[in-house]
């Protein structure tokens, strides 16, 4: 491989003179290597190490572009970073790093490229190219990282109950990885998480959470789910999601199991959708059904109102991995709280009213909705796969039909408290309201259309059967 053509933007180009004015080695180091071998396209974020001060190289580097960008310095990492085009470079000295038991963050001295790869959490993550003006664009791969981006592996360069223990983080990228390259992470280093899972715990939620998050935007996602459960780092994360798994049985009747019917729709859902909040919705949307699982000899295994308890775990499970509190945690509550709403649907004849009432509560959401309770169809058996994906296409036509007549995804009453109490000449009082409930359901149920006249003639008929007069 010409490992040149890597290198074909200008800014390397500077980036190899500046070292040189500075009389330094420089090497451009892992995910950017990593992602030109892998040919994932043009990677728009660049790590530039230096032997020796890698700030200083990041000012030299902004005085030699044409654009003199401003240089943005973070002196605690000792890292230095600027922007240039639609680039993001990153520089650092090159380091070795020795750890303490109770921390992430390594005692750090100045060192050679070696010691800088030698602290890389994987062999495909440690490549580097040469930057020097007389080596430019040499590959230096001292762990066979290019050949274990041809195998699909993933292996540390070092022993890797040291690199898992140092840093538990790479567990959770490791795990990452794999999902996002689909490789294979090796025997050993799998034993060496599995080993470490408990060390999880020094990890910040943050962290945490954008790993996942990583995980769930991928292709395949339930490959690091199941990952995460095989190694014992998911009981620590997404506790919730563990107290899925297991199938019970009395008296001859089981349920299916409820973690792995989870991971199926989380993947279904991804061929549908990159909208990383539905996906979440489809990875939580069954967690009520643990503590609401219940035995009864007449019906069996009920789940009554997981929907419900499921979307007040999700606020929990958001608090405590700080995730923000805000409206996408809103949508997912929504979603896992009505994700049984359509399929209820499905299974009957789908009438007008029905929908209405889907779209009415749905709201702008029932698109989404949709979209996870088709994902959510996960039977074995062909004819009942085959007639709730029929339904579903119906209640979809249905959707879009009963919109456009009675517009009621995005609910305005056609007749106001006020034009209420006006018409019976009230004061504040109790009949206000269920008139106006009361119009609302006419609505819903397809008694009268969703208009101005028909509302008006409904709501003197409904005060005359609560016994009030028009004009007071
Ligand atoms: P991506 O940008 O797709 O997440 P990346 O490999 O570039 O992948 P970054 O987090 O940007 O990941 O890190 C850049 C490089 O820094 C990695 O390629 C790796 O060499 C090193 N690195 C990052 N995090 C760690 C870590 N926790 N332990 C050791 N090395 C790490
Ligand atoms: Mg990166």
């Amino acid at each position: 491989m010409n490992y040149k053509e890597a290198l074909h933007h200008p800014i390397f180009k500077i980036i190899s003179q500046s070292a040189k004015e500075l009389q330094l080695d420089s090497y451009v180091i892992g995910g950017f290597v990593r992602d030109f071998i892998l040919k994932r396209g043009t990677a728009k974020d660049i790590d530039v190490v230096a032997i020796g001060d890698g700030i200083k190289l990041a000012k030299q580097v902004a005085k030699n572009l044409p654009n003199k960008p401003k240089v943005q310095v973070f002196k605690t990492y000792g890292t230095a970073m600027l922007r240039y085009d639609d680039i993001e470079v990153e520089f650092v000295g090159a380091r070795k790093e020795s750890y303490t038991e109770d921390s992430r963050n390594p005692a750090v001295e100045n060192g050679t490229l070696a010691d800088d790869q030698n602290r890389r959490d994987f062999t495909i993550n440690a490549l580097a190219l040469n930057l020097s003006t007389e080596n430019f664009g040499d590959l230096l791969d001292p762990f066979n990282g290019a050949q274990d981006l041809d195998d699909k592996i993933i292996r540390t360069p070092l022993n890797p109950d040291i690199t898992y223990s140092d840093d538990p983080l790479r567990m959770l990228r490791a795990i990452r990885f794999a999902t996002q390259l689909n490789f294979t992470i090796e025997t050993k280093s799998l034993k060496a998480i599995t080993k470490n899972s408990d060390r999880i715990k020094i990890i910040t939620n943050e962290r945490i959470v954008t790993e996942i998050n990583k995980i769930l935007e991928s292709k395949v996602p339930s490959i690091g789910f199941l990952l995460l459960e095989q190694t014992g780092l998911l009981k620590h994360i997404l506790p919730e999601l563990t107290a899925l798994k297991g199938i019970d049985e009395i008296e001859g009747q089981r349920h299916k199991d409820n973690f792995y019917h989870t991971l199926e729709v989380v993947d279904n859902i991804a061929e549908n959708t990159d909208n990383v909040w539905l996906r979440w919705a489809a990875l939580l949307h069954d967690i009520g059904k643990a503590p609401t699982k219940r035995f009864s000899k007449k019906v069996g295994w009920t789940f009554h109102a997981h929907e419900f308890e499921g979307s007040k775990m999700v606020y929990h499970l958001f608090k405590r991995l700080k995730m923000p509190l805000n409206d996408k945690m809103k949508f997912v509550q929504k979603m896992v709280f009505m994700s049984s709403r359509p399929i209820v649907l499905a299974q009957d004849i789908v009438t007008d009213s029905a929908v209405r009432r889907l779209v009415f509560d749905a709201g702008e959401y029932v698109e989404d909705l949709m979209t996870l309770c088709e994902a959510d169809i996960t039977t074995k058996n062909p004819k009942k796969f085959n007639k709730y994906h029929n339904n579903f296409k119906i209640v979809r036509e249905k959707i879009i039909e009963v919109e456009a007549r009675d517009h009621v995804r995005n609910f305005q009453p056609p007749i106001s408290g006020e034009e209420i109490i006006a018409a019976f000449n009230l004061k504040p009082s109790r009949e206000i309201g269920i008139i106006k409930e009361a119009i609302k359901e006419a609505i819903l149920e397809g008694v009268i259309p969703n208009e101005y006249e028909a509302a008006h003639a409904f709501m003197l008929e409904k005060g005359r059967k609560l016994g009030l007069t028009v004009g007071g």
